[in-house]
């Protein structure tokens, strides 16, 4: 990929009952028809509980937004209670999959490891998936001064050795700032997303996280290295979302 073009992706999170996610999925696909699907230097993607991507995969269908999981299992099938693996994605419609989200690394008790996330992303590729791969420091990691250590060492640990940009985006979310209204410095944004792009195939697309919002949008995304956002929060509400997207401008 020569050119690094932006992509904004919304985590829905555990939120929505069928008629939320399709309203929201409705109010999308409306603003999209109106930019006649050009949503200007950016790539749009929403990821659902699983719940909804059958519905919201429907609605989305031709208007140009991709749809996502928000996790995966390692193994393509068998005995295990709960999980989906990343064939039953690609089957509901699923072009990505979030892994390794700070949620599923540090809580209620999922405790996912560097190694379980490698293996998620190989099975993330096994079904054709683009897999975004989470990284970033707990607020103690950053107040130690190790922030781009423990970053460098969570790509260490779950990034394939095979991974290439068109299979591949990372999302560097600082944990402190997921859902809390707090952001990272433009300039902590800069020398992070620096320092990851270091250690990353050429052209691989890097998105920041973290409260991410219509206001704070434009001057984190207009970063050199900032190549999209992940959005929770703020991806819940279309026009929030919309905003942001085309902040990419
Ligand atoms: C996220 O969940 O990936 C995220 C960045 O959430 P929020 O935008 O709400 O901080």
């Amino acid at each position: 990929m020569a050119l690094r073009t932006k992509l904004v992706a919304g985590n829905w999170k555990m939120n929505g009952l069928r008629e939320d996610g399709a309203v929201l999925a409705r109010a999308l696909v409306q603003r999209m028809v109106a930019a006649a699907a050009d949503v200007p230097g950016s790539e749009l993607l929403v990821c659902p509980p699983a719940t909804l991507l059958t519905t919201v995969g429907g609605l989305i269908s031709g208007s140009g937004i991709a749809l996502g999981g928000q996790d995966c299992h390692a193994a393509a099938k068998g005995a295990f209670t709960g999980d989906i693996s990343a064939e039953m994605l690609a089957d509901a419609g699923c072009t990505h999959v979030i892994l390794g989200h700070s949620e599923r690394r540090h809580g209620h008790g999922h405790g996912e490891g560097d190694t379980a996330v490698h293996e998620k992303i190989l099975g993330a590729w096994r079904a054709g998936l683009t897999a975004i791969l989470c990284v970033g420091e707990t607020r103690a990691q950053r107040e130690a001064g190790t922030a781009i250590d423990i970053v460098a060492s969570q790509l260490a640990g779950s990034m394939p050795s095979s991974a290439a940009s068109d299979t591949l985006v990372v999302a560097y979310e600082p944990v402190w700032a997921i859902g809390t209204g707090l952001t990272a410095t433009l300039e902590d944004i800069a020398a992070m997303h620096a320092a990851i792009r270091t250690r990353l195939p050429a052209g691989t697309r890097i998105l920041y996280g973290g409260s991410v919002n219509p206001q704070n949008a434009a001057s984190i995304l207009g970063l050199a290295d900032v190549d999209g956002a992940l959005v929770g929060g703020a991806s819940l509400d279309a026009e929030s979302f919309w905003t942001i997207a085309r902040s990419c401008r």
